[in-house]
């Protein structure tokens, strides 16, 4: 089933990708993102083994409430709420216009913990374009491959979008200007949860 195949997927990039979030982290934080969402995910990999939730919405809220138990740092929180308002909307059938719900909860729950607008250099300017292009292409009768596809190029481009940013907000607002140049860690990290999902549809 996609939820918990999505799931499974993230452990593993999170985990290939493990030592380049906490590069990128290093640039502009504290170095524990990569190590923060490795564990989480790698709790989230425990959490499906144990529990065989036929529908996508209890495997969701899982994993949201996996990883605010389990991740340390901004991004724990953050992701776990946007998975847990996922599941309000999800399915056992991935439909483009589960995904294009989904993407928008997720964009509602970062903003209403987090208080990020657009352009302040977080997971937010990646999560906020694509939920954008992905709503506005399924409006217009977008298929489920053609909008998980426009997902992850939109978060490519979004990911890239962040370098010449100024942070002001989180622990890399603290340096300023000198966050101009740098990918953003939670951008990275949010590139790899949607590829995750690219890949479970077929
Ligand atoms: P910490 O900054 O506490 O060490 P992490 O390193 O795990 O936490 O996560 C950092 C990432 O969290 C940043 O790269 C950014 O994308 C994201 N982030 C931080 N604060 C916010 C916020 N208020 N809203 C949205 N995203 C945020
Ligand atoms: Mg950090």
């Amino acid at each position: 089933m996609w939820a918990r195949q999505w799931g499974y997927r993230i452990a593993d990039l999170v985990k290939d990708n493990r030592e380049t979030l906490i590069e990128l982290d290093r640039q502009i934080g504290d170095a524990d993102h990569g190590e923060n969402l490795d564990r989480g995910f790698c709790a989230v990999a425990e959490y499906l083994d144990a529990h065989a939730d036929p529908h996508a919405e209890d495997v969701l809220r899982g994993i949201g409430m996996t990883l605010i138990s389990n991740v340390g740092g901004a991004a724990g929180p953050l992701y776990g709420s946007a998975f847990i308002r996922m599941a309000d909307v999800a399915n056992d059938e991935l439909t483009p216009a589960t995904l294009a719900a989904m993407l928008d909860r997720a964009v509602a729950a970062i903003q209403g913990r987090g208080h990020a607008q657009a352009h302040e250099k977080t997971m937010l300017d990646v999560w906020l374009p694509v939920s954008d292009a992905v709503n506005t292409a399924v409006d217009e009768g977008a298929d489920l491959v053609a909008s998980a596809q426009l997902m992850t190029e939109t978060a490519h481009t979004a990911a890239q979008n962040t370098i010449p940013m100024v942070a002001t907000k989180g622990r890399a607002s603290y340096l300023g200007e000198r966050t101009i140049g740098h990918l953003d860690p939670g951008a990275a990290s949010t590139q790899l949860i949607l590829q995750a999902l690219r890949e479970c549809v077929s």
